[in-house]
C-alpha cells in the first residue's frame, strides 16, 4: 500500500518529542539523568546512592521520577523540571526540512511528550521549527503527570484535543507508546530506538509502520497525496 493510502483521511498528526523529532545526542540522556539524582540528592539531603535509588524506584513505582517526588516528598514539579532539562541542547542540529515536511500534511500537527512544554521550545528552537505549526503542545503537566504508555495519558490528550482516533497518526521512538494509540484505532509509526524498553513489541501488531527518517515519510505521504 502506498504512503498516501496508508495515511488517507488522517486529519491530526501526533508526534512525541525526543528521539522522535530529533535523535538524541550521545550524552544528552546522560546529563538529564545525573541532573535528576543531583536534584534528589540536594533537595532530599541523601547520598548519590539513595539519591539514585530513589530516582529509580519512583520511575518504576509512578512511570514518572517526578511523581514519587511530588507525591511523597512534596516536591514542586516546576521546580523539578526545570532543573533537569537545563541542559546543553547545542548538539541537536538544525531540522528545517522537517518541519517543512511537517506544515505540508493536511490537517494539524500536535505534540503529545512525556517531557515538558518549556523543554519543546527550546528544542524547537535548536531544530529551528517554528513551534506554531503545532496546534498543541500535550506535555507532562497539561497531562497532570500522567505518562505515556498509560491509557490516562491519551485519555487526557483526546479530551483537551478532540481529535477523532481514526483519523490520527502517532509518531514514536518508543515502540510501547504506540499500543494504546493503536487500541483506539489510531495509525501507527514507530521510530528504531537503541534503547531495550522502548523497542520491546517493536514486530506486534500495534506497531503499524517503522521509518529511520521521519522527514522522507512524512515527504512520501504527502507527495503520493498531490
Ligand atoms: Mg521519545
Amino acid at each position: 500500500m502506498s504512503h498516501a493510502a496508508a495515511f488517507s483521511g488522517v486529519d491530526t498528526w501526533i508526534f512525541d518529542l525526543d528521539n522522535t523529532l530529533y535523535p538524541y545526542p550521545p550524552g544528552l540522556w546522560a546529563q538529564i539523568d545525573a541532573r535528576m539524582g543531583g536534584f534528589i540528592s540536594e533537595r532530599l539531603l541523601v547520598d548519590a546512592i539513595e539519591a539514585r535509588r530513589l530516582q529509580k524506584d519512583y520511575f518504576l513505582r509512578y512511570g514518572l521520577t517526578v511523581r514519587g517526588l511530588m507525591h511523597h516528598h512534596g516536591v514542586a514539579a516546576r521546580d523539578f523540571l526545570d532543573h533537569v532539562h537545563d541542559v546543553d541542547l547545542s548538539e541537536i542540529q538544525p531540522n528545517p526540512a522537517l518541519g517543512a515536511a511537517i506544515a505540508a500534511l493536511p490537517g494539524r500537527a500536535v505534540v503529545h511528550t512525556n517531557s515538558d512544554r518549556a523543554h519543546v521550545l527550546r528544542v524547537l528552537a535548536r531544530l529551528d521549527i517554528d513551534p506554531g505549526l503545532f496546534a498543541a503542545i500535550h506535555d507532562i503537566e497539561s497531562t497532570r503527570f500522567e505518562p505515556k504508555p498509560g491509557a490516562r495519558a491519551y485519555d487526557a490528550v483526546a479530551a483537551a484535543d478532540g481529535f477523532d482516533p481514526a483519523r490520527a497518526a502517532m509518531f514514536e521512538d518508543s515502540a510501547r507508546n504506540l499500543l494504546e494509540p493503536h487500541r483506539r484505532g489510531m495509525r501507527t509509526v514507530y521510530l528504531p530506538t537503541v534503547c531495550d524498553i522502548a523497542s520491546a513489541g517493536r514486530n506486534e501488531a500495534h506497531v503499524h509502520h517503522i521509518t529511520d527518517d521521519l522527514t522522507d515519510f512524512l515527504r512520501r505521504i504527502t507527495d503520493e497525496a498531490t
